[in-house]
């Protein structure tokens, strides 16, 4: 079944506020197994929401309206779309003791205004509010449906999760299941010439959503039950899986800096960082994740040449004949962390992140990455062309996240330097 999502308020077109009811409904339906066409936004005007009323009416199946159920005169949602779907509004008696009983607990008088809450659908129904005066309406005409809610989202989740998702579940025979692979170190045009094959299909479908430094997998099954739609889901995913092997270093919203201490820790293995051009940003993005202490010993950020020298060891020499940015840098660094720190594997970062300092030989974006385990020393050379400042230093930080977590599971290190200790 298709369905659409019409939020109704001046507010929201002046921009005043943000339409998070579609997004939140958006979600909730996609894990309900309605597809969502459109979503719009409509000002409070009788006859442009009247208009795009009928027009939803026509093109789908369920019609959900966040917004408008209020007492003043600009609130028109429910007297627009009961005329659209030929249903008479009437007084309910119940519903006017309740919103009358709402300014009471409050010690106040319910203005006159607030009597037009009460009018609730003669054929549809009606859906109770326990945490505001509006209360919201469905309505029905032949296999059309409209649900209405209010648009304080302290009221319309409440009321969407307790009163329309019963509902909706009944008019819905499948549901939705979907599953997220998460896949560094091939690019998404590449990655669209290995799986290209599995993307074609209708149930399950399987998409590719390009990330900072990473690609997405989302594969979505339809199905009778859950189980069913899982089991889809699964076999699908393998089918990855066998292309991709450890290039999915997860699923769901595991990103890579969780997934590296929980290997990490799941190995008993500590990490230390010498960072130059990220400047810290692989170790924040490590001890960003609960529980990190357990792994990251230190992380030493060492912008200057001086401090290169002092405090990682790296030969003045190297630094002289080959630059601070070279692989013999990095490596010097990451073997400096690592005598520094005791940690069990290390990382060394130098590189030129932009917008300045860039010469032909060795441009802006070229970052050399060296991770050390003590017995083996591997560096990786980096060329970003035709990126800011942030991309490049987030993408150096996502490589060497990589790169440790190979190391620590044992994994082949594709396209870098390997030396001994
Ligand atoms: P209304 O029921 O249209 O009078 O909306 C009352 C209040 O609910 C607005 O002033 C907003 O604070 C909030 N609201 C209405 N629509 C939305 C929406 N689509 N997304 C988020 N908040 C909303
Ligand atoms: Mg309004």
């Amino acid at each position: 079944m298709n369905a659409e999502i019409i939020a109704v308020g001046t507010e929201l077109l002046l921009g005043d506020i943000l339409n998070t009811n579609a997004q939140y409904l958006s979600q909730k339906l996609a894990e309900l197994g309605f597809t969502v066409h459109f979503q719009s936004v409509v000002g409070d005007n009788p006859q442009r929401l009247e208009q795009l009323a009928t027009q939803a009416k026509q093109r789908s199946d369920i019609v959900i309206y966040s917004g408008g159920l209020g007492p003043t005169a600009d609130d028109l949602t429910k007297e627009t779309v009961a005329k659209v779907y030929g249903d008479p509004l009437q007084f309910d008696q119940q519903q006017f003791e309740r919103i009358r009983g709402f300014f009471h607990a409050c010690s106040r008088n319910m203005p006159e205004n607030n009597r037009k809450q009460a009018m609730v659908p003669a054929f549809g129904e009606t859906l109770d509010n326990a945490n505001g005066t509006a209360p919201g309406a469905l309505f029905r005409d032949g296999e059309k449906i409209a649900i209405l809610l209010p648009g304080p989202p302290k009221e319309m989740i409440p009321m969407f999760e307790q009163q329309a998702i019963p509902r909706l579940q009944k008019l819905q025979k499948a549901v939705l299941v979907s599953r997220v692979l998460r896949v560094y170190g091939v690019g998404e045009s590449a990655l669209e010439g290995m799986v290209g094959h599995l993307l074609e299909g209708e149930n399950p479908t399987a998409a590719l959503y390009a990330k900072p430094a990473e690609v997405i997998i989302r594969i979505t099954a339809k199905a009778a039950t859950s189980q069913q739609a899982e089991e889809m889901c699964g076999k699908t995913a393998q089918q990855f899986y066998d292309i991709l092997g450890d290039c999915i270093y997860a699923e769901a919203d595991q990103t890579l800096e969780q997934t590296v201490v929980q290997v990490l820790a799941e190995k008993g293995l500590k990490v230390s960082t010498a960072e130059s051009c990220t400047g810290g940003l692989l170790s924040q993005r490590i001890t960003a994740v609960p529980g990190s202490s357990q792994v990251f010993e230190c992380g030493v950020c060492s912008y200057a040449n001086t401090i290169k020298e002092k405090l990682l060891g790296v030969p003045a020499d190297v630094l002289e004949q080959y630059g601070a940015v070279s692989p013999q840098t990095a490596i010097a660094m990451a073997k400096g962390s690592k005598a520094l720190s005791g940690a069990d594997i290390a990382v060394g970062i130098t590189g030129i992140a932009g917008p300045d300092g860039g010469t032909p030989e060795k441009p802006v974006g070229l970052v050399y990455i060296s991770v050390a385990n003590g017995e083996t020393i591997w560096v990786y050379k980096l060329l970003l062309a035709h990126r800011n400042r942030e991309t490049v230093r987030f993408a150096a930080s996502q490589k060497a996240l990589d790169m440790v977590r190979r190391v620590a599971l044992g994994l082949e290190m594709k396209d870098c330097q390997c030396f001994e200790m």
